[in-house]
């Protein structure tokens, strides 16, 4: 397809997408495309969606596993700074979808504001945590939403409230939207207990991390009851390997894409370990992953 001529400069062809993953690997975008404003953005959305292309929108990556033979249609990416900004006003907040989530929690936190602490140090954009209701700690995002900013895929654009979102475990009724901006409706608190408070919550996440590079992501949403972690270290599936992937020895709720990892490898090993869990324990692992 040929897009109009005013966005073409925006567009680019077979762009790999392999280095803008969390896990590393992964084949192309046909389309790609880092709109620098919204109305950029708008635009690309209405010419892809009458063109009949599907749209995938990209965050920070840390969520999704791309198949080798890469994806058809349009992948816009919202790392562009001018998608990232952070504002406060009063008790609420209000940030980019493109801005790191931790970005979001130490702004938050040095304005006095609690509510979003708890969700230090987890990876991602503040767009992917919405649409995901990234949680930690049994506390999830969706709870201190106030409202979001969306865009459709017919280039409308429309404020969502909390009430209007069905948020639950790690999912949300998002899927479909383009999330812009999310506004946070926080509690004013002590500066200082609210930073000591984070900074142990974020030592306490980095040392449960097993390795400090990028290439790994969390495969599975917990089940109701029982950490992922446990649950396949009681079925006795800590460290096992298929190629060069495998599930980390002491955290195997994480996998890791070593050197030469291939994605067709991680989505074996990610069956692999579903069909054991559900024959040795009825349990039925959900994905968390996103795969494209
Ligand atoms: C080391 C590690 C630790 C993690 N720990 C946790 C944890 O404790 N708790 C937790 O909940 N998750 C955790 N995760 C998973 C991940 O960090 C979260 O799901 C995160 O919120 C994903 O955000 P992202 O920007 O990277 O999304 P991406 O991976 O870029 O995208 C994920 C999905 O969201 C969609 N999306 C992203 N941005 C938008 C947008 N603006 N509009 C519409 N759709 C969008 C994408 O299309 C995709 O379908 C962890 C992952 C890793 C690698």
């Amino acid at each position: 397809m040929t897009f109009p001529d005013d966005l073409n400069h925006l567009i680019r062809t077979d762009e790999p997408l392999g280095p803008l993953v969390w896990l590393g690997i992964g084949g192309p975008a046909h389309y790609f495309a880092e709109p620098v404003d919204t109305d950029d953005l708008q635009r690309l959305v209405v010419a892809a969606s009458q063109a009949g292309l599907t749209v995938r929108i990209l965050g920070d990556g840390s969520n999704i596993l791309v198949r080798e033979a890469g994806v058809d249609g349009l992948v816009i990416s919202l790392a562009a700074a001018t998608t990232s900004g952070m504002s406060v006003d009063g008790t609420k907040m209000t940030a980019g979808a493109g801005a790191k989530l931790s970005h979001a929690v130490i702004k938050a936190v040095g304005a006095g504001l609690g509510g979003l602490e708890h969700l230090v140090g987890i990876p991602g954009s503040v767009g992917g945590a919405v649409v995901g209701n990234a949680s930690s700690g049994g506390r999830d995002i969706g709870s201190i939403v106030h409202s979001i900013e969306v865009l459709e895929k017919d280039g409308s654009q429309r404020t969502v409230s909390q009430d209007d979102i069905g948020f639950s475990h790690r999912k949300s009724s998002l899927g479909g939207l383009i999330v812009l901006s999310v506004t946070f409706q926080l509690e004013t608190r002590d500066v200082a207990a609210l930073t000591k408070r984070m900074q142990k919550l974020w030592i306490g996440r980095n040392a449960s991390r097993p390795t400090e590079d990028r290439r790994i992501a969390m495969p599975f949403v917990d089940p109701d009851g029982m950490p992922t972690r446990d649950l396949i270290q009681s079925v006795g599936l800590a460290g096992i390997r298929e190629g060069d992937v495998s599930l980390d020895t002491q955290q195997p709720h994480y996998i890791i894409a070593h050197k030469g990892a291939t994605s067709d490898q991680c989505l074996r090993l990610i069956e692999r370990v579903r069909e054991q869990v559900l024959m040795q324990t009825g349990i039925d692992l959900q994905l968390n992953l996103h795969i494209w």
